[in-house]
C-alpha cells in the first residue's frame, strides 16, 4: 500500500511515545489521523497534526486528525471509537495497535485486581489487540479494499524478559496472534506485528540504563518508523514479524531456514509433491550421451551424440541413475572451452572425449553390491559431470536422493543452491538490507530474488524484456529494472543514492561495473558468474579490473566469488531447504516453456539459454515417458 494523501489511519496508544511518533510519520504523508488514547494528551497530538496539515487539507471535507478517548481495554469504547473514526473518515486503511504498559507491580507481589494487576496488563497488550484487529478486519472486509494492520509487540515477544515475565507474555501473544492471521492477505488485508527492543518513550526510560547499554543502546524512533512503513508499503509482508534492533537493525524473523524446520506442506502441495512409488527401470544395452571432444565455447561445435555400452554389472560402491531431466546451465561453454580443468591447454586436451552436463534427476536404476541405502526405482538426483545422457554411472555418495525426478527440482540443483547457498554464506545475507540481482529472471536469478525477499529485504533486479519483468514482479521484486526500456545505472543513481547493500552479479563485463559502482559502504558483491563473457571471439578472456582495492578500501566493502562445487558438502541441506520452501509454496520454480526432448536437443538448449530469450530454467527431457506416465496418473 502506498502510503499516500486520503488514506485513513487509527492509532492506539496515540498521545505519546512509539504511537505519538506513528501518528506524526502519518500525518506527514498527508493521511487522516485518529489519535486514540486514554490519555487528554491525545488531544494535543491531535491538534498538532491539524497544525501540520493546515495547508494540505485545506479545502478537505475530513480534519486532518481526531483525537477519540478510549480505554482500550474496554470493548465499548474501542467500539466507539472505531465507529467515531468511520462517521469521520468514511472507511479505515491502516489499523496500528500501540498502546501498551508494562506491569507496575512484580508478578510475584501481585495481589490486585485494578489497573495496577497483571491481569489489566494482559487485557491492554494483548486483549486489546485482538480486539482492535478484529474490528479493522471486519471493516476492511465490509468495504472490500486493502488495509493494513500494524500490530506493536516487542522483542520481549521473542525471548523471554525475565524483569517483566507479564510483559514479555502478552507481547508473545501478539506475535503468535499476528503470525497466525497471514492468510487474510487472500482479502487484501495484511497484519504484521513490528517487534522493536527499546526505545527512548516513558516506557523505555523506566528500564535500568545498564540494560539498555547491553543492548546497544535504545532503538531511534526513525526506525521504527521506517520498519512500520515497510511493512505498510511492501505488499508480500502479511504475519510479517520484523525484529528491530540497535544491533542489527531491522530482521525478519523466522528466518525461511528457520521457518522451513516446522512448517508442514498443505495437503495440495502434498499431493502436488508426493514422492514416487518404486518401479523398476529397463536397462538397455547401450545408450546416448554428449561428449566434448573438441575444446571450445561453441557448445554445439565442441560436442557431438554418441551411442556408448551399458556395462553391467556395476561397480560395488556405484549407482546407475536413469536421467530423466538434465538441467542447462550458462557454464556449459566454459565446461565445453575446458576453462574449468587446470592444467595446460595439451594437459586439458589429453582429457577429450569427456562427458558433458552438470545435472540431472531420474531414477534409480542399479546399485553395486555395497550399495544399501539407496532403493532401486526411487528418485535422485546427480551434480556431477555427464548428466547430458540417457544414464549415469556415478559413486554412491554422489546420489542426492528427491522426492520426485521433476524439472522444478533440476531447477533447484545447481541454480537453486548457488543462490541458497551463495546468499548465505559468500553473501551472509540477513534482512532489512537492498539486494540487487542480475540476470534475475534466469535459473539462478530466479532463486536469487525469492530468497532475498523472504528474508526480509528489498529487493532490486535487472532483466532484460516484458516478460521476464512480469515474471520478477509476480515473483514479489520491489523494484524491477527492464534494461531494454531503462538505464540500470540511472535508476541505481536516483532511486538508490546510498548504494545497495548486497549485489548477485552474474552478467559480468560492464554490468559489473555498474553494480560494483552502485555498492553501498559496507555492501558485499557476490560474483556468482560473468555470462556476457563466456563467449567471446576467443573464448573467456580475463578482464581488467583498474582500482578495484583502492574503491573496496574506501567503501569497506566485500567482493566475494563463489562457486557451487566447493560447498558439496552443504548441498543437500540446501536442496532439502529449497525443496521444503516450494512445497509450502513459498517459493516458486519457472521452468521455460521451450521444449527440448532427448540428449539430440542439448545444444539447442544451451543456444537458446545463450540467446537471453529464457524465463526461469532451462531444462531438457531426457525421457519423456516418464513425465507421459505421471500425466496419465
Ligand atoms: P541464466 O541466468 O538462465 O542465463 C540466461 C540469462 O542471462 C539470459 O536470459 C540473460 O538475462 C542473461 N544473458 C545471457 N547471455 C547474456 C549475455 N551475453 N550478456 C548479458 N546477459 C546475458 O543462466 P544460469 O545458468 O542461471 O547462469 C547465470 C549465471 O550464474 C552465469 O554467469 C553462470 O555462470 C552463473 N552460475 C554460477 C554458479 C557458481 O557456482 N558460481 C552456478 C550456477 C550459475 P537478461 O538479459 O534478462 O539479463
Amino acid at each position: 500500500m502506498e502510503l499516500k494523501p486520503g488514506l485513513s489511519a487509527f492509532v492506539t496508544g496515540g498521545a505519546s511515545g512509539i504511537g505519538k511518533a506513528l501518528c506524526i510519520a502519518l500525518a506527514e504523508k498527508g493521511i487522516f489521523v485518529t489519535v486514540v488514547d486514554y490519555s487528554e494528551k491525545g488531544k494535543e497530538v491531535a491538534l498538532l497534526l491539524q497544525k501540520e496539515n493546515l495547508k494540505l487539507h485545506s479545502g478537505s471535507k475530513f480534519p486532518s486528525a481526531i483525537f477519540v478517548k478510549c480505554d482500550v481495554s474496554n470493548k465499548g469504547e474501542v467500539a466507539a471509537a472505531f465507529e467515531k473514526h468511520l462517521e469521520t473518515y468514511g472507511g479505515l486503511d491502516i489499523c496500528i495497535n500501540c498502546a501498551g504498559i508494562v506491569t507496575s507491580v512484580p508478578f510475584q507481589q501481585d495481589q490486585t485486581d485494578g489497573t495496577r494487576s497483571w491481569r489489566h496488563a494482559i487485557n491492554v497488550n494483548l486483549v486489546a489487540v485482538i480486539d482492535c484487529t478484529h474490528r479493522a478486519i471486519k471493516i476492511m472486509e465490509a468495504a472490500k479494499k486493502p488495509g493494513v494492520v500494524i500490530n506493536l509487540g516487542s522483542a520481549s515477544g521473542l525471548y523471554p524478559m525475565i524483569t517483566d515475565p507479564i510483559y514479555s507474555s502478552s507481547k508473545g501473544g501478539v506475535v503468535m496472534f499476528t503470525r497466525s492471521l497471514a492468510p487474510y492477505k487472500k482479502k487484501g488485508i495484511r497484519i504484521n506485528v513490528l517487534c522493536p527492543e527499546f526505545v527512548r518513550t516513558d516506557m523505555g526510560e523506566l528500564v535500568d540504563m545498564r540494560y539498555i547499554d547491553i543492548m546497544g543502546g535504545f532503538v531511534p524512533i526513525d526506525t521504527i518508523i521506517k520498519g512500520t512503513f515497510e511493512l505498510i508499503t511492501d505488499e508480500s509482508k502479511a504475519g510479517a514479524c520484523l525484529w528491530i534492533t540497535n544491533r542489527r537493525g531491522l530482521e525478519y524473523w523466522p528466518t525461511p531456514n528457520e521457518e522451513a524446520k516446522y512448517l508442514l506442506p498443505s495437503s495440495k502441495m502434498r499431493k502436488r509433491f508426493a514422492s514416487v512409488t518404486p518401479t523398476t527401470v529397463h536397462i538397455p544395452q547401450s545408450f546416448e550421451k554428449v561428449i566434448v571432444h573438441t575444446l571450445s565455447n561453441n557448445f554445439r561445435g565442441a560436442t557431438s551424440v554418441v551411442r556408448a555400452p551399458l556395462s553391467l554389472p556395476i561397480k560395488s560402491d556405484h549407482v546407475l541413475l536413469k536421467i530423466i531431466y538434465a538441467g542447462v546451465n550458462a557454464s556449459d561453454v566454459n565446461f565445453s572451452s575446458g576453462s574449468y580443468f587446470s592444467g595446460s591447454k595439451q594437459e586439458i586436451s589429453s582429457r577429450l572425449p569427456f562427458n558433458a552436463g552438470f545435472e540431472g534427476v531420474g531414477l534409480i536404476a542399479a546399485v553395486g553390491d555395497g550399495v544399501k541405502n539407496l532403493k532401486v526405482g526411487t528418485p535422485a538426483a546427480i551434480m556431477t559431470f555427464g548428466a547430458y545422457a540417457e544414464f549415469a554411472m556415478v559413486p554412491s555418495k554422489h546420489i542426492l536422493p528427491v522426492v520426485r525426478p521433476d524439472p522444478e527440482v533440476v531447477a533447484m540443483l545447481t541454480s537453486g543452491l548457488t543462490a541458497s547457498i551463495s546468499l548465505e554464506k559468500a553473501a551472509q545475507m540477513e534482512s532489512g538490507k537492498t539486494v540487487l540481482v542480475t540476470a534475475a529472471a534466469g535459473g539462478t536469478g530466479q532463486f536469487a530474488v525469492q530468497l532475498a525477499k523472504l528474508a526480509g529485504n528489498k529487493v532490486v533486479a535487472t532483466c532484460g524484456g516484458k516478460d521476464k519483468a512480469r515474471l520478477l514482479r509476480d515473483l514479489g521484486v520491489d523494484r524491477v529494472i527492464d534494461y531494454k526500456e531503462e538505464s540500470i545505472k540511472n535508476v541505481l543513481k536516483k532511486e538508490f543514492p546510498k548504494g545497495v547493500d548486497i549485489v548477485y552479479e552474474s552478467v559480468g563485463g560492464d554490468m559489473f561495473d555498474v553494480c560494483f559502482n552502485a555498492l553501498a559502504v559496507y555492501g558485499r558483491m557476490v560474483v556468482i558468474g560473468m555470462i556476457s563473457q563466456y563467449q567471446g571471439e576467443d573464448g573467456w578472456k580475463p578482464r581488467n579490473y583498474t582500482g578495484l582495492c583502492e574503491k573496496l578500501l574506501a567503501k569497506s566493502q566485500t567482493l566475494a566469488g563463489f562457486f557451487l562445487t566447493q560447498y558439496a558438502h552443504l548441498w543437500q541441506q540446501h536442496l532439502d531447504s529449497l525443496v521444503h520452501l516450494f512445497s509450502l509454496g513459498k517459493l516458486k520454480v519457472t521452468v521455460d516453456p521451450k521444449s527440448f526432448v532427448g540428449v539430440q536437443s542439448v545444444a539447442d538448449a544451451v543456444e537458446y539459454l545463450h540467446s537471453g530469450k529464457s524465463v526461469g530454467k532451462v531444462v531438457v527431457c531426457i525421457d519423456p515417458s516418464f513425465s507421459q506416465q505421471t500425466a496419465k496418473l
